[in-house]
């Protein structure tokens, strides 16, 4: 009788932990062709969770959460994103890139269509979304992100911090759960960084669980839960932000942040 309300009990326990982590990434390696590029990674994302990586350029970030929504294959190791373990059947990397946002460096939009079309795309073709329906959600999410009355312009058109944000809006439009962001900032001039980092920690005061690449550091501080280290394809060293920046464990780290601080 106890050993049975034990076992109910400790399985609802583990249905509860389950439901609760949005990305479990367990004993993962990686290689390009001989080039071992990450190593025995373990990471475990709680929902609502908000990191931030940083490291030195070719460390393994970008492949790292280009791993999460199978933009790359890894080849050992466990990843479970939204509790669905990728492997290689199609069917469920197109349930996970369903649930999980990617913004990137290069905002990557569509030049020949309109930020509003580029924002509708993925809805009405991916999602089956009603044209009606996903113009609203394109325009609440381009409202989102401050900039409504760019809707009809074309990409070419647009600042690179607005064109940053529309791709912050056209990933929102697709209601991701984790969002996955590869130096969003990088290649914006200093004044349109600001508007992006905006977008971004609205983002995150909404609650979204999110993976940011970034060494925008103020960023870090102000609304990361962990900021991870990596380097040479490992995680070196992870720490909640006051830690990790006044305290960081490693000599590889301090090391890093007095160049980039
Ligand atoms: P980071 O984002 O930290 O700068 P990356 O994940 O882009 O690092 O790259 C990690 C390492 O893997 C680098 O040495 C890079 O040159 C190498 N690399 C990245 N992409 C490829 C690829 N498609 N083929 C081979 N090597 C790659
Ligand atoms: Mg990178």
């Amino acid at each position: 009788m106890t050993k049975t309300l034990m076992s109910q009990a400790s399985s609802q326990n583990y249905r509860f932990m389950l439901q609760d982590v949005a990305v479990e990434i367990t004993g993962m390696n990686k290689w390009y062709g001989e080039f071992h590029v990450l190593r025995d990674i373990n990471l475990k994302v709680r929902r609502g969770e908000r990191i931030v990586i940083c490291g030195p350029s070719g460390s393994g970030k970008s492949t790292m959460i280009r791993c999460i929504n199978r933009l790359e294959e890894h080849q050992s190791g466990k990843i479970v994103v939204d509790g669905i373990e990728l492997t290689s059947d199609l069917k469920k990397i197109d349930e996970v890139r369903r649930e999980v946002g990617m913004v990137f460096q290069h905002f990557n939009l569509f030049p020949h269509l309109t930020i509003l079309q580029n924002c509708m795309l993925a809805p009405v073709w991916v999602r089956k979304v009603p044209e009606k329906q996903a113009r609203e959600l394109a325009m609440h999410f381009l409202e989102k992100v401050k900039i409504p009355d760019q809707a009809q312009k074309y990409p070419g058109q647009l600042s690179g911090g607005q064109q940053q944000r529309v791709a912050i809006a056209r990933s929102l439009c697709m209601k991701p759960k984790i969002m996955l962001f590869d130096e969003p900032t990088s290649a914006l001039d200093p004044e349109m960084i600001k508007e992006v980092l905006d977008t971004m920690i609205a983002l995150a005061e909404d609650g979204m669980t999110m993976l940011c690449v970034t060494h925008e550091m103020g960023f870090a501080q102000a609304v990361a839960d962990r900021v991870i280290f990596m380097d040479q394809g490992q995680i070196v060293e992870q720490n909640e932000p006051k830690a990790f920046f006044s305290a960081p464990a490693s000599e590889r780290t301090r090391k890093f942040l007095g160049q980039i601080l």
